[in-house]
């Protein structure tokens, strides 16, 4: 008998760990464990935590629809995995690999206390394309710039893509474990999420797999290379927050995004990015919590609260970082342009520390992924990976004309301007809108200032250790 534990891998299509335990296996019992450590933690957040909810109660129906129940167990994995183990007689335990510090720190654990029962605990493939072993510098290194890296991703082949099982004989489960589809919800305490329920994408594999096979097949992804970059129009895949939890393999998603064109690779560099960010923060966990330029933890970063509270709530002045604050809040996503002028806008024009932009992303993005969401601050902040210097400072003004042309975006997240026309929504009439928060010439000058005199200063005291 086998455990396949599942974690972020909330799904039953292409699912090697899952596809391992019914070939070679009599029994297969689908395991989940409520962890208070992720779900009150650091990063808690309601809306990932409804669509947790969501996503157990649909993987909990599928697996009953298979014949096999799923056990819901609550408690520190780090015992009650091998515990529940131990109780069933199970010979293994299945899962994917977890790259992330605590996913690493808990496995290590779990597979010392299943050892010790004579269990053995097997993480593979699931979460990623390729894995970090297999993206290396040539002196065995891993990469920390992302063009090399894209181009050896690129080079490799993609493993088969499995079906789901068509049965799953998990056999009996004593009552208490075994929690059948429509209870799940109460045992995460039927979560409230804070976005408006009805802005909320469907939870679940069968709802990603219905958006997948859509984006697959749509002319958003043949153009995709311009129409990213388009706030106001849907020419992204909106496929995040089913990479985040697995309810879609990410491996499946580029094998059905493989086609030719500019569009199709476009989109496949950006799942590679993803890749990226979770190889960095395996190799440099330290970026959970310092700068990866070290240097730029020098800077003096202002801790007004109000200044933040304003950024929080969109109320700065420049419509659209308001708007994208505001998309954020209501939906629990934020289009990839709108977060970056918006963490460009909190560490840049503001210069507030980035890690106060990573918490408030990680409190409301369905799609919250420590490894992405990491990588994302850091770059738009300047202390990450990219080798572009701090001078990047985006002018809200023009950045909004160019990819909201049309006004829409904006119009839409900030009511208040519904009836500015065009993109003259941007530089609203005065009167007609907030004051601008700071002056975009004044932050800009402090910002090249404070990042130039850390920077300066790092060079004098060449690499921290
Ligand atoms: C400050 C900041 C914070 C971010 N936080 C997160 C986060 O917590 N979780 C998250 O999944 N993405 C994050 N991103 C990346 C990106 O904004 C989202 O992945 C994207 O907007 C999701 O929408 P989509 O599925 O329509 O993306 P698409 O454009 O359709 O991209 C397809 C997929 O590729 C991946 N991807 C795309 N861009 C990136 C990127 N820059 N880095 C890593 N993966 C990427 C995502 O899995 C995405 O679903 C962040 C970006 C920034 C600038």
């Amino acid at each position: 008998m086998a455990i396949v534990w599942f974690r972020r891998d909330l799904r039953l299509h292409d699912h090697p760990a899952l596809r391992w335990a019914i070939e070679d296996f009599e029994r297969v019992v689908p395991l989940y464990v409520l962890d208070d450590a992720l779900l009150k933690g650091r990063w808690a957040s309601a809306n990932r935590a409804w669509f947790l909810a969501g996503a157990l109660e649909s993987l909990a129906a599928a697996i009953e629809e298979r014949g096999g129940r799923l056990a819901v167990i609550h408690g520190d994995p780090r015992s009650a995995v091998v515990a529940f183990a131990k109780s069933i007689g199970a010979d293994a335990i299945l899962a994917s690999r977890d790259h992330g510090p605590y996913g690493r720190a808990r496995d290590a654990a779990v597979t010392i206390a299943a050892t010790g029962v004579g269990i053995p605990f097997l993480a593979g493939r699931g979460l990623l394309v390729h894995e970090p072993e297999d993206i290396r510098r040539a002196d065995g290194g891993p990469y920390s710039l992302f063009s090399p890296f894209h181009r050896r991703w690129s080079e490799l082949p993609l493993r088969a893509v499995f079906d789901a099982p068509g049965a799953i004989p998990t056999g009996d489960l004593a009552a208490d474990v075994a929690a059948t589809a429509g209870r799940i919800a109460g045992l995460l305490g039927d979560p409230r999420p804070t976005a408006d329920p009805a802005l909320l994408l469907e939870p679940g594999e069968p709802a990603a797999r219905a958006r997948l096979v859509r984006w697959a097949a749509s002319d958003a992804l043949r153009d995709y290379h311009i129409g990213r970059d388009r706030l106001a129009v849907d020419g992204t895949s909106r496929l995040s927050q089913d990479l985040r939890w697995g309810t879609l393999s990410p491996v499946e998603v580029v094998e059905r995004c493989g086609g030719p064109g500019a569009g199709p690779a476009r989109f496949r560099a950006e799942i590679a990015w993803r890749d990226f960010y979770a190889h960095l923060l395996r190799s440099e966990p330290r970026v959970r919590h310092e700068s990866f330029k070290r240097e730029y933890d020098a800077i003096e970063w202002q801790t007004d609260e109000a200044l933040i509270q304003a950024w929080r709530d969109g109320r700065m002045g420049y419509p659209i970082v308001d708007a994208g604050m505001r998309q954020l809040r209501a939906t629990g996503w934020m289009h990839n342009r709108a977060r970056m002028l918006a963490a460009s806008f909190l560490t840049k024009h503001l210069l507030v520390d980035w890690r106060i932009g990573e918490a408030h992303f990680m409190e409301h993005l369905v799609d919250g992924d420590p490894a992405s969401n990491n990588g994302g601050w850091q770059w738009a902040a300047s202390t990450g990976t990219d080798p572009q210097p701090y001078f990047r400072i985006f002018n809200p003004t023009l950045q909004g004309r160019r990819h909201d042309p049309t006004g829409d975006y904006v119009r839409r997240w900030v009511p208040e301007l519904a009836a500015i026309p065009g993109a003259d929504v941007h530089e609203p009439p005065p009167g007609a809108y907030l004051p601008r928060i700071v002056d975009h010439a004044l932050a800009r000058a402090r910002s090249l200032a404070a990042y130039g005199s850390a920077s300066a200063s790092g060079r004098r005291n060449g690499p921290a250790v």
